[in-house]
């Protein structure tokens, strides 16, 4: 392998985020080519018996198997970690993989987990009814509320755990101060950090400790593949987050992480032109329902921290309608370019009803208590014009009534 400039951190990392992401972990090969390799392959060769030895015991560098090293995944890995401004990261195949291989390496029988009400349905699933079966005690918490973090810490509290904002009620975590606070107390935090990615939102830079992704979301982008990503520093990755993944194998596959790189190159400009149109579209919507949940309107209660804490206002935001099911399946259905779709983070505007979707597998109790009503909608808004978006929606909103 060639090494480029992509591989060194001296310079890589003085890059902004837009020239990271296109050039950032880049390798090349003998070949020379432009744009990443694929290394779709599982194990390796090598030259003589002693090679191999000495790769396995560690005095030799070099690749001995896919679960443990692949080029095209570092790559992959590489560019995360610069965009993210982190040591190291680790990638995995789903983001629900990455979320649950970022929480098993460090949690033990005995540990206690603060963890925030409104978060993804299965990030709710993992702290309501993985952990507890391990012994791990789990509160869960109103996580938009500062003083609820503190009144939460018990002498055997781990871990944080928290997206911001939350899916799909848009609830703001407070970054600088949740995560002083868990320092204070030496407490790790996790920041599931998928509705910005870090062309949006670095949490790092206020503190975080783990920075846990969803790549399916903005970092592919274009609906294409499933893919994780856990980052931190070398000690964390290295030697609490490694020995679980190596050992358990939830790795992301070298061609997913190929597409990954791919839809790298052109994330900044696709978040930050997603963000425009959320935008757009968002004032259009906030003068025809009853409430609208967008961390870029003035309307939306943290407004000033979303805006602190994140450069733009990212792709999503939920509208809530007084008619419940009936009325929001009643605009569902009367779209014609928007696609009723569950997924988030696409280049095309999709639109979904949580309640019946995302959180079907989440308690009514606890839909109740973090605000996932029948009336609820989540709409992700995606690279078509955002006058064509608004004509769309302008249509299914009379025809539900609105
Ligand atoms: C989608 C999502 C996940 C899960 O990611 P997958 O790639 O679908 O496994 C986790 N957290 C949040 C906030 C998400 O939006």
């Amino acid at each position: 392998m060639k090494r480029t400039t992509g591989q060194n951190r001296e310079i890589t990392s003085k890059w902004r985020p837009a020239t990271q992401a296109i050039r950032g972990g880049t390798w090349r090969s003998e070949q020379g080519e432009t744009s990443e390799a694929l290394f779709l392959n599982s194990g390796y060769c090598y030259d003589d018996a002693e090679t191999v030895a000495a790769r396995f015991a560690g005095e030799q560098q070099g690749m001995t198997y896919s679960r443990l090293q692949n080029p095209t995944v570092q790559m992959l890995e590489e560019r995360i970690a610069l965009m993210e401004g982190a040591e190291a990261c680790r990638v995995q195949a789903t983001g629900m993989a990455a979320m649950t291989t970022a929480l098993l390496a460090q949690l033990s029988a005995g540990d206690h987990v603060v963890a925030a009400k409104a978060a993804f349905g299965s990030c709710r699933w993992l702290v309501d009814s993985l952990l507890p079966r391990f012994g791990i005690e789990t509160t869960v918490i109103d996580a938009w509320d500062n003083a609820e973090w503190e009144k939460a810490i018990r002498p055997n509290t781990k871990v944080f755990f928290f997206e911001t904002p939350a899916n799909p009620t848009m609830d703001i975590v407070d970054l600088t101060y949740v995560c002083g606070l868990a320092k204070s107390h030496g407490i790790t935090t996790v920041v599931d950090n998928a509705f910005c990615s870090p062309a949006l939102q670095r949490p790092m830079e206020f503190g975080a400790d783990v920075v846990a992704y969803s790549a399916t979301k903005l970092m592919d982008g274009q609906g294409r593949v499933l893919a994780g990503a856990v980052c931190g520093t070398e000690a964390f990755i290295n030697d609490v987050l490694l020995p679980f993944q190596r050992n358990t194998g939830p790795n992301l596959s070298p061609f997913n992480a190929w597409v990954v790189l791919k839809g790298l190159e052109t994330l900044d400009m696709r978040a930050k032109q997603q963000s425009a149109n959320a935008l757009e579209v968002g004032k259009f919507m906030e003068q025809r329902v009853p409430k609208i949940l967008h961390p870029g309107l003035a309307s939306h209660p943290q407004h000033d921290l979303a805006m602190k804490q994140m450069t733009a206002c990212g792709p999503i935001f939920s509208v809530v309608l007084d008619g419940g099911r009936e009325q929001a399946f009643a605009l569902l259905n009367a779209l014609n370019l928007i696609d009723i779709s569950n997924n988030i983070g696409d280049s095309r505007s999709l639109m979904t009803h949580p309640a019946s979707t995302t959180h079907a597998s989440v308690s009514d109790e606890a839909k109740a208590e973090m605000g996932v009503g029948e009336g609820m909608l989540r709409l992700n808004v995606g690279l078509e014009d955002a006058q064509d978006l608004i004509e769309d929606l302008d249509q299914a909103l009379t025809a539900a009534g609105l």
